[in-house]
Order: structure tokens, then C-alpha cells, then sequence
């Protein structure tokens, strides 16, 4: 029997990544899942479904969804309960970065980023509950980073996102743990993704130096920790963030 066995839920920004690695470990371990993100990343979210549902267990589809919006976000809730009757799960990964100094970095690009990184997780959050709360229960993932703990250099309003999605998770864990829903972040270090392999490779050592494990953490070795925060395994955690860091934060 699976991890997550008979469960239904949402892996957001899962065309790539850590959001795709999930969203394959749930169909594995039994759970059915709404892969989604933008619309423009259907073909690469299609191949996520297709490896997802190979993977066996769970039943896996791709629905796209901006989570900086409210509609598309409650609209994720919403495909979620018609297609597979409940929502057990959420994992609230979709995600954006910038780089650049504190002094340089543009107002519009912190805008945007607060409002993927931050309002996206709030949107998702928002909608997610009140479903749970219907059905007596659930359990939401948030991704943080490393960088909602520490600060990170080029990454200030990243790290400040980060930050507060951590704000956000402990929140909602202390106002909905008599509803039986627990609210948990991740916080991955410096993970083998398109965001971080899109960067140079000085800036790929840099934000690799302080992982005493040193090298590029795995997708799939961040999935783990998440799809471990939904099973019933994780009964009695809520509130935290599970650094997944190659110990980076642990000094
Ligand atoms: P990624 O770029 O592969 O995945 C992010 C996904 O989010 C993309 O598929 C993208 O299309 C989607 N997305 C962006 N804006 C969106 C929006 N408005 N609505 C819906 N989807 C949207 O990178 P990743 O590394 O897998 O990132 C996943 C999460 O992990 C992000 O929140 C990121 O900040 C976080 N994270 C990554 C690392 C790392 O080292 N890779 C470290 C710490 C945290």
C-alpha cells in the first residue's frame, strides 16, 4: 500500500522541477494529483502527467491555473473535487526567482515576485482551506527555501517571499489544527532544477558553498520530504519548515 495511498490533491508549478518530481512520488505512493501550472507550460505539465500516471498508483491530469490569481486558484479546488471527489493535499510550489542586488533589483520584478512567491501561496492557501475544512481535514505543503530562513545574496526579494511563506505556514497551522488540517513549508537548499541550472555555473557554486553535502540537492530527494508531510506518517507535525538543504542551514 502506498505512502498516500486513496488521497486526492494539487501539485502547483509541476511542469518541471520539484513540483513535477512530487507530483510523480504521489501517483506512485497511491494519490491521485492535479498537475498544474501555466498555461504556457502545458506540453512540459503534459509530461509530467504522462510520467506520473506510468508511475502507477494514482490517477494523475494537468490543469492549468496562474496561482497569483484568485479565480484560477479556487478554480484548482474546485477541478480537484469534481474530478476526484476530495481534497487531501496541497502542495503550494509554484515559484519564481530573481536575481540581482538589493540597490538594483526593479520595482516591477519585486511586485512580481510577491505576487507569485507570496500571494500565490496566500490565494492557494485561502481556497484550499475552506474545501479541507468542508471535508474535516487535509494537510497543505508550502515551498519556502532556504532563503525563508537565511538571508541569500542576489536574492532579496526572493528571500523575502520565502520568508513570509514560512509566516504564512505557521499561521494557518495554529488557526486550523482544531479543524484537523496541518500546514507544514518545505525548505530546499540548492536543488537540480530549471531555476537553478539556468544560472551560471559560479553562481550554481556560490549557492552551493554552504550545503555540507556538497553538491546540487535531487527533485526527487525533495519529493520525499513532502509527499512523507501528507501521509498520515506525519500525523503530529504541523507548523514546521523541513529544511531539505544538505544541511546548509544547520550551522
Ligand atoms: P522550476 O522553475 O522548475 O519550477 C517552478 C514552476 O512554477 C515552473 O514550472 C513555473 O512555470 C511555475 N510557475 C511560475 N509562476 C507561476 C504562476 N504564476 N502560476 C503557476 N505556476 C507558476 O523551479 P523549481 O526549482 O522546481 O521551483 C519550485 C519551487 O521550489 C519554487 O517555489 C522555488 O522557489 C522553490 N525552491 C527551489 C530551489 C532550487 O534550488 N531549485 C530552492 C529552494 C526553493
Amino acid at each position: 500500500m502506498g505512502l498516500v495511498e486513496g488521497k486526492s490533491g494539487i501539485v502547483t508549478g509541476a511542469a518541471g522541477g520539484i513540483g513535477r518530481a512530487t507530483a510523480i512520488l504521489f501517483a506512485k505512493e497511491g494519490a491521485s494529483v492535479i498537475v498544474s501550472d501555466l498555461e504556457a507550460c502545458r506540453a512540459a505539465a503534459e509530461e509530467t502527467v504522462a510520467l506520473a500516471n506510468a508511475a502507477g498508483g494514482g490517477k494523475a491530469v494537468f490543469v492549468a491555473a496562474d496561482v497569483a490569481k484568485a479565480a484560477d486558484a479556487e478554480m484548482l479546488v474546485n477541478e480537484c473535487v469534481s474530478r476526484f471527489g476530495r481534497l487531501d493535499y496541497a502542495f503550494n510550489n509554484a515559484g519564481i526567482l530573481a536575481v540581482g542586488f538589493t540597490s538594483q533589483v526593479e520595482e516591477d520584478e519585486f511586485d512580481r515576485i510577491m505576487e507569485v512567491d507570496v500571494k500565490g501561496v496566500w490565494l492557494c492557501m485561502k481556497y484550499q482551506l475552506r474545501q479541507m475544512m468542508k471535508n474535516g481535514g487535509g494537510v497543505i505543503i508550502n515551498t519556502s527555501s532556504e532563503g525563508g530562513l537565511v538571508g541569500t545574496p542576489l536574492a532579496g526579494p526572493y528571500v523575502a517571499a520565502k520568508h513570509a511563506v514560512i509566516g504564512l505556514t505557521k499561521t494557518a497551522a495554529g488557526e486550523y489544527a482544531n479543524m484537523n488540517i496541518r500546514v507544514n513549508s518545505v525548505a530546499p537548499g540548492t536543488i537540480a532544477t530549471p531555476m537553478v541550472l539556468s544560472l551560471p555555473k559560479e553562481a550554481q557554486e556560490m549557492l552551493m558553498a554552504p550545503q555540507p553535502l556538497h553538491r546540487l540537492g535531487n527533485p526527487e530527494e525533495v519529493a520525499e520530504g513532502v509527499v512523507w508531510l501528507a501521509s498520515d506518517r506525519a500525523s503530529f507535525i504541523t507548523g514546521i519548515t523541513l529544511s531539505i538543504d544538505g544541511g546548509a542551514t544547520s550551522n
